[in-house]
């Protein structure tokens, strides 16, 4: 341990945590998610961090459902998290806890503060209560019930939680300082009376812990060291440390640090208005391919690895920014171009009969599933009379700098000829059907023995063997970059007409026959593709995951 040399603000808490002989040289981190939507990249953030530190110092980590709210909350959120978290590769073990099961020592606690004249009910509105607070600068008024004796408070208390009273009717409060300069110690909330049923607890309570409350005796009693969250909780530690401090023994304490929350251009990252998008039916669900959740991402075709080397590439600071995404297609980029097999697959097909290459007669090509990689080795893609080429690849009247596919112009097929288009065929309307072409039967493999050259290589199917398949292209999810940020307009407006392009008129090499959903796949020319769920066995459904290259910046 000793040897660490920390990387960033939070490490050199740990080590001097550790130096300084605290908790009994213990490491415990946890990661905390509300189940109420499906988790994000920000919160892939938190987990690599969670888990990573803990790793680095040979501690554990734990996690915990801060379930504490039962009216957004649901079992469908608990087992996607749960698979998320595994899917990017970390293991809490057997250390799953939920804040719920801390409900009836939460409870004790509470009773235990309002017996020491600590806590007390207060019937109070919302609207009052708030009004009461003050502000940073003027002391708040101190409730009328502020000095109710603790034998009262115990009796309301306990009404209370027994269903007495409507929701909203009253709260238990935290006696702490109405004058206090830090607004949260200006007697904040313990409960609230929520008549729902909680997804765990069923309706066995009826008042619920507030997080400030729960949090902190959460993670006393499952031995945290290091409470890492985001820097808006920072304003709220003195409130964390009070509950601690009145309520549990001294023998150690979790500190709580706090970092800035990841944000990425051109999407939104609240969960709220995530599950927004998703009952509005602005994208299919949770793990729509354009979507920031980690679901999004897997099913776009991100790996694990993508998504930790990026947490580490951002590292964790105190001040708050917004990374651009192009980062994060970046490391998919990257890990992709090192081990994703490559294909060829038509997007747009346009026909092309190879004329003086025999009708009914086939041959087998080699190419090599990844340059980067040799031990992926080769295979054989086959090649017959006639071919898709990309559109896109051909022009009748080519313009200066058009390289490829022209009339009486020579090119590439790769891994297998030269071709040279000849005639143009065209229907009624003059709409163009296919291309005649002739091959060089000497420029097998790709190169002519008597070294001329051409300056286009393309990428093709042979139609005979051809697998139809339908691509999905996205687009960033929002037309601005900083959807959040736009004073005019609603994030909602901002949103892009065009996110999704379906191509469902495609042709792929056979090898890409029964290939597992989420497979990764380099397309040549192309970009980075992935099986989509939505494949069955008689259509391929891919996504493009990345193009090659950035073409964000031009
Ligand atoms: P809310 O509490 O509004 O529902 P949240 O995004 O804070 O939303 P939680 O489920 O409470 O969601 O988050 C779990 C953990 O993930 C917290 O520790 C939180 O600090 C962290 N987290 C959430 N969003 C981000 C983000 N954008 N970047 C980094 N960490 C995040
Ligand atoms: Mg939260």
């Amino acid at each position: 341990m000793e040897n660490i040399v920390p990387k960033n603000f939070i490490q050199q808490q740990i080590v001097d945590d550790l130096a300084a002989g605290k908790n009994g040289n213990r490491v415990h981190t946890r990661f905390p998610p509300e189940p109420n939507g499906y988790l994000h990249i920000g919160h892939a953030k938190s987990i690599c961090l969670n888990f990573g530190t803990a790793k680095l110092f040979g501690g554990l980590t734990n996690l915990r459902f801060d379930d504490t709210n039962p009216v957004k909350e649901d079992t469908e959120y608990v087992d996607s998290i749960m698979e998320d978290v595994k899917w990017l590769g970390f293991d809490w073990e057997d250390r799953l806890y939920y804040a719920s099961d801390y409900f009836d020592k939460l409870y004790d606690f509470a009773v235990e503060l309002i017996k020491r004249g600590k806590a007390y009910v207060d019937f109070q509105s919302q609207e009052v209560i708030s009004e009461q607070r003050g502000t940073p600068t003027k002391a708040g008024v101190e409730s009328p019930t502020r000095n109710t004796s603790p034998e009262e408070n115990l009796r309301i208390f306990e009404e209370m939680r027994n269903g007495k009273y409507n929701e909203g009717a009253c709260v238990l409060r935290a006696k702490i300082d109405m004058a206090s300069p830090n607004m949260h110690l200006r007697d904040p909330l313990m409960y609230r009376i929520l008549k729902q049923s909680h997804h765990r607890t069923g309706d066995k309570w009826c008042i619920y812990p507030m997080y400030d409350y729960a949090h902190g005796q959460s993670d006393y009693w499952e031995g945290i060291t290091h409470s890492i969250c985001t820097l808006e909780f920072e304003v709220h530690r003195p409130l964390y440390d009070w509950f601690v401090d009145e309520l549990q023994e001294t023998d150690y304490r979790p500190r709580q640090i706090e970092f800035s929350r990841l944000n990425i251009t051109y999407t939104v990252m609240s969960k709220r208005k995530l599950l927004q998008l998703v009952k509005e039916g602005y994208v299919k669900d949770w793990d729509d391919p354009r979507m920031p959740t980690i679901s999004g991402l897997r099913r776009r075709g991100y790996t694990p690895e993508s998504i930790r080397n990026f947490a580490d590439m951002i590292g964790v600071t105190k001040v708050d920014g917004v990374t651009d995404v192009a980062m994060l297609e970046f490391c998919i980029r990257e890990d992709l171009n090192k081990r994703a097999q490559r294909l060829m697959c038509v997007t747009d097909p346009i026909k092309v009969i190879i004329t003086n290459y025999p009708e009914g007669q086939s041959e087998a090509v080699e190419a090599i599933n990844n340059p980067e990689d040799e031990s992926m080795g080769k295979r054989k893609v086959p090649f017959s009379r006639v071919i898709y080429l990309e559109k896109e690849d051909f022009m009748e009247e080519p313009t200066n700098k058009f390289y490829r596919l022209a009339p009486g112009k020579e090119v590439r097929l790769r891994y297998a000829y030269f071709i040279k288009c000849q005639e143009v065929i065209k229907d009624e309307q003059g709409k163009i059907v296919a291309l005649h072409c002739t091959y060089d039967p000497e420029t097998k493999g790709g190169n002519a023995p008597d070294g001329r050259k051409v300056k286009a290589t393309l990428h093709w199917v042979a139609a005979e063997t051809a697998l139809p398949c339908e691509v999905r292209l996205y687009d960033r999810l929002f037309t601005d970059a900083d959807p959040d940020g736009n004073k005019e307009k609603d994030y909602l407006e901002l949103l892009n007409p065009d996110s999704l392009q379906v191509l469902d008129h495609c042709f792929i090499e056979p090898f890409a026959k029964g290939a597992p959903a989420l497979s990764n796949y380099q397309f040549e020319r192309l970009g980075y593709f992935n099986v989509d769920p939505d494949t069955t066995p008689e259509k391929l459904v891919f996504n493009r995951t990345v193009s090659l290259k950035d073409n964000s910046k031009k």
